[in-house]
């Protein structure tokens, strides 16, 4: 495969370090407020690139985690622990918070049809591990400490800004924005906390440890370097997280794990660009965030929002509209109606997955995750009479192994009832279009709620009526 590396800002060719097996840390959720689609356009980028690996036959070792400790919000706050806001707004404990959202983040996954990570590492169950390697970074002289704080020092760093190419520090001033940047003992405004002690403004924080450095709380950047390498080793394949993470957050982490191994322990940098809405990224602290609740009050379903992103390569932004999101609606009903509409042909014959277009998926995958081209494969092979029936089925729902729509649970049929199931539908749907065509609302009405009975559900779409069976 080939991937856009951030590191080297080239596209390179990837082979797992260890044969066969490829580890992957992906930069999880904060756990203070459900997640936003932007969160869930990140994740469906990491499920489509674990699909993906283990289409070619790799087995992943995937590691996400869920931060509820340390991730600080300066806007207007002055760096808060975003889940002792959370507490101190709603009147919850800190630890009901994480455990209400790591819940939903959970539903999320399921809803959206993430395969789970092979660990879900949460961070306040890591403090030990973090503490040890703090320890290391400061024993390798990287760290100097204040009043306030342990901070990381990144003049120890040979090439601190390598991951932003090499943007020069003034910029990356902008960036900062969970430190503690009134520290008047800070040498340097992107140096940043290895641990926070529970003093100043951060006195009253409620998840609190014991450390060599008094009592306190670790910063935000070292729970993925240390359950990171805890669970994947010195040396990772791969570590995924959205565009934001790129000035910030992952040059800290590397930093992090330089300071404590002296080598470059991350291969891969891999990361999705925004999803926007009204022209800016969507966020929960920029106030435009939509949830997947909003999506699902809206009359979608969670395998909408899926296709949406499918259809944009995950290294171009992406634009969120609600009208976007009915487009690609459309097309998954229509696809589900063309997949259905194999099955009934097929009449149970069982077919082979086509070389071919194995083939040209494979390349489009292997190309930085092609996934526009994908989709434009998949159409074109459920147009192909040259294939039969029974191949284009067997090689749509193979294809599905990696696009995730669950797309034989919702069109599967059995041949001999489905075969009379399938005229009688057509027939439904001929009627009540006549029906329709003559101003006959209540016939029309009447018919689908027949249809809905027997467990079809209709949508009318500009190029026709597209119907599927309740999944079973
Ligand atoms: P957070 O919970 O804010 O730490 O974000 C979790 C993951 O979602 C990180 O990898 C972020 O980079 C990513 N992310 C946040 N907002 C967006 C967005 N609008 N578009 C794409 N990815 C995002
Ligand atoms: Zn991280």
């Amino acid at each position: 495969m080939r991937f856009y590396n951030t590191l080297t800002r080239k596209v390179e060719a990837f082979t797992p370090s260890r044969k066969g097996v490829v580890s992957m840390y992906n930069c999880g959720p904060t756990v203070y407020w459900n997640m936003q689609l932007g969160n869930l356009r990140a994740y469906t980028f990491v499920d489509v690139l674990r699909r993906s690996l283990e289409y070619m036959g790799l087995a992943v070792e995937q590691v996400m985690n869920f931060t509820d400790v340390g991730h600080l919000s300066d806007d207007g706050d002055e760096g808060e622990d975003k889940m002792e806001k959370t507490a101190r707004k709603t009147g919850q404990t800190v630890w009901d918070i994480a455990q209400h959202y790591i819940d939903s983040v959970k539903s999320d996954f399921r809803e959206m049809n993430f395969l789970t990570p092979v660990r879900w590492a949460r961070a306040t169950d890591h403090i030990d591990d973090m503490i040890s390697l703090v320890k290391k970074i400061e024993e390798n002289g990287f760290t100097y400490e204040t009043d306030q704080a342990l901070y990381f020092d990144i003049s120890k760093m040979p090439d601190y800004t390598r991951l932003q190419g090499g943007q020069s520090l003034d910029e990356k001033r902008v960036g900062v924005r969970e430190e503690l940047n009134i520290d008047p003992d800070k040498r340097n405004p992107a140096d940043f906390a290895l641990w926070i002690k529970a003093v100043g403004k951060h006195a009253k924080q409620t998840m609190r440890w014991e450390s060599p450095w008094g009592v306190g709380f670790p910063g935000w950047h070292i729970e993925c370097s240390a359950m990171g390498t805890k669970y994947l080793g010195e040396t990772i394949d791969i570590h995924t997280g959205g565009e934001d993470h790129i000035s910030v957050h992952h040059p800290n982490e590397r930093a992090q794990n330089y300071g404590a191994f002296q080598k470059e322990v991350v291969r891969f940098w891999l990361h999705n660009m925004f999803l926007m809405v009204d022209g800016g990224r969507m966020g929960k602290s920029e106030g435009n965030a939509y949830e997947l609740s909003d999506v699902k009050d809206k009359g979608f379903e969670p395998m909408d929002l899926r296709y949406f992103f499918l259809t944009a390569h995950y290294r171009t932004k992406q634009n969120f509209t609600w009208d976007n999101l009915q487009s690609a609606r459309n097309a998954r009903l229509k696809l589900i109606a063309a997949v259905r509409k194999l099955y009934g042909s097929a009449e149970g014959r069982t077919g082979r997955v086509s070389a071919s277009y194995r083939q040209s998926f494979i390349s489009a995958l292997e190309n930085d995750l092609m996934l526009p081209e994908v989709m434009a494969l998949v159409w074109k092979l459920l147009r192909d009479d040259e294939v039969t029936v029974e191949d284009r089925l067997a090689t749509v729902l193979d294809f599905d192994r990696v696009l995730g729509l669950r797309l034989k649970g919702q069109t599967e049929v059995s041949p001999s009832i489905d075969g009379k199931l399938e005229k009688k539908v057509e027939q439904m749907i001929g009627l009540r279009d006549d029906a329709r065509k003559h101003g006959d609302w209540d016939k029309a009405d009447k018919i689908r709620s027949e249809l809905r009975e027997m467990g079809i559900e209709i949508e009318d779409l500009p190029e026709g009526t597209v119907w599927r069976t309740k999944s079973r």
